[in-house]
């Protein structure tokens, strides 16, 4: 299966041509095309909010490259990432979202009315902006990393943890996503390694009582990963322990699956010159809201939320922002 697969549908929404120079004005601007931006536009449309929504560099967003999706609720037999992703977006368009490829590259928050640029060239003025644009899930940058995507990595434990039933796997990293994982796996999993390349794990202390305490949780302190090997799926990783020391050596371990949680990086660097983030990028949001600091701004799913990060919060959070939206502009109007 190839999970990097794009969205079959084409665009719904075309550019219209304008004169150099000249702004298009619309009410309600979505950037970002996975669960919460798609969310926003099916909420926003059936508003009559007429939102325009650009998608992206991942059309879809993170679950087009995840396996089979079981735990987003209406999908009874389950579902693949680009299918549902796929579903979403038919939905959206459905009620007259209009659909685009495009990146936003740069914005102006200070005035009245948000200006957004797209492609560095086409500039959008909208009433209303919903920040959809997620996160992305850090990895290794191994060549065999890619090469196994969805043939053994994964960055998302909850997504597919449940296909390694019974099964080896390894999760890298030492923050509380890691032990989060881990301990979800080990409750799924035969065998979890915990492959951490200091000397301690950098978790809150209970997720490390946890992760040490847990009997089929093996913490792998000092590794680092050099290669994954197999058969067209993930069959071992070849770790190195304490890398550059004099005991340096080389150590093979079998497994099924291998899990990445270094971290995800928020997708908010075009919005920090306006929009309040937390250091690690995380836009803020008023707590219960999608409303950021700047009026008529607002903010859903991954970009927003370092705690669920599942495609059903995400969802409901990009219904948030399109009510949020739509009780700003009828308050404006
Ligand atoms: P963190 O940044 O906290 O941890 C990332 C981990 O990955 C660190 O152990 C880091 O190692 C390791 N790492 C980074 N790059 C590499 C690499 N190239 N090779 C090997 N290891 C690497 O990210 P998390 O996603 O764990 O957490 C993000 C934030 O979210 C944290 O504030 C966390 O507390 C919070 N969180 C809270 C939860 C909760 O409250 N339930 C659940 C999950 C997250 P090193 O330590 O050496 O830098």
């Amino acid at each position: 299966m190839n999970f990097f697969k794009p969205l079959e549908t084409k665009p719904e929404g075309s550019v219209a041509p304008l004169a150099e120079g000249v702004a298009e004005k619309v009410k309600c601007l979505i950037i970002g095309s996975g669960p919460a931006g798609y969310t926003a536009a099916i909420y926003a449309a059936r508003a009559n909010l007429k939102p325009v929504l650009y998608e992206g560099l991942q059309p879809g967003g993170q679950l087009t490259t995840t396996t089979e999706v079981e735990n987003f609720p209406g999908y009874p037999q389950g579902v693949t990432g680009p299918v549902m992703m796929e579903d979403l977006k038919k939905q959206a368009g459905r009620f007259g979202a209009d659909i685009r490829w495009g990146l936003a590259t740069d914005v102006d928050f200070s005035g009245g009315v948000h200006k957004v640029t797209i492609d560095d060239k086409h500039v959008i003025e909208a009433e209303a902006v919903i920040i959809a644009t997620g996160a992305t899930a850090r990895y290794l940058g191994l060549e065999s990393e890619q090469k196994y995507m969805g043939s053994g990595v994964s960055a998302c434990a909850t997504c597919d943890g449940f296909f390694y039933r019974g099964k080896d796997v390894a999760v890298v990293g030492g923050g509380d996503t890691a032990a989060e994982e881990a301990l979800y796996l080990a409750g799924l999993c035969k065998k979890v390694y915990l492959i951490v390349r200091k000397p301690f794990l950098r978790a809150s202390k209970v997720m490390q009582e946890r992760v040490m305490n847990a009997p089929n949780v093996e913490v792998l302190f000092e590794h680092n990963t050099k290669e994954l090997r197999g058969d067209g799926v993930v069959e071992e990783a070849v770790l190195v322990k304490r890398k550059g020391e004099a005991d340096e050596k080389e150590v093979v371990i079998k497994i099924d699956g291998f899990f990445l949680a270094i971290g995800h990086t928020p997708n908010s660097a075009p919005f920090k010159k306006f929009i309040d983030t937390y250091d690690d990028g995380y836009i803020k949001t008023i707590p219960g809201t999608s409303k950021t600091n700047i009026a008529g701004v607002f903010a859903a799913g991954d970009v927003q939320d370092k705690v669920y990060r599942q495609a059903v919060t995400a969802a409901g959070s990009g219904c948030m922002a399109a009510i949020d939206a739509e009780r700003y502009l009828s308050e404006k109007h």
